[in-house]
């Protein structure tokens, strides 16, 4: 944290001009680095780019059932995933754990505080470690 200090306009000022001069130093000093970076970072936009296009070409081919809320990929029918309320799926990479899940569904109970569908679905995860899956499986099921 920085020190509270009550300071004149002019020593305000004089203070903000040396840290701007800082940062501005700072930044030239990297530029040559950002510079360096850039066509990999062009390349890896323009292969971001072709991902996108393809999975969209497939898309309007109905080629798959429904794509990840989190990372957009698409989920086929029968592959593991994770309904988000009724928002849509996860994939498998993006699926919350059976603990995530829980403190998700805690997170929901302070807005509805009381909600049996969500106390009903604590419950029910809380179970399934209780009867020895790991806090960390991913809660998972087959589109
Ligand atoms: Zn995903």
């Amino acid at each position: 944290m920085s020190e509270q200090i009550k300071l004149t306009r002019d020593e305000f000022k004089a203070k903000l001009a040396e840290i701007t001069a800082r940062q501005d130093g700072a930044r030239a000093a990297a530029e040559p680095y950002r510079e360096a970076l850039r066509p990999f970072e062009e390349a890896e936009n323009a292969i971001l780019d072709e991902r996108i296009e393809f999975i969209e070409a497939q898309e309007d081919l109905g080629a798959f059932s429904f794509r990840c809320l989190d990372c957009g990929a698409p989920i086929f029918g029968g592959e593991p995933s994770c309904a988000i309320g009724d928002e849509g799926y996860v994939c498998e990479q993006c699926a919350p754990t059976l603990a995530e899940a829980i403190e998700g569904f805690e997170g929901e109970l302070e807005f509805n505080p009381g909600d049996k569908d969500i106390l009903e679905s604590i419950a029910n995860l809380r179970a399934r470690i209780t009867g020895g899956e790991s806090p960390d499986a991913q809660l998972l099921y087959p589109l």
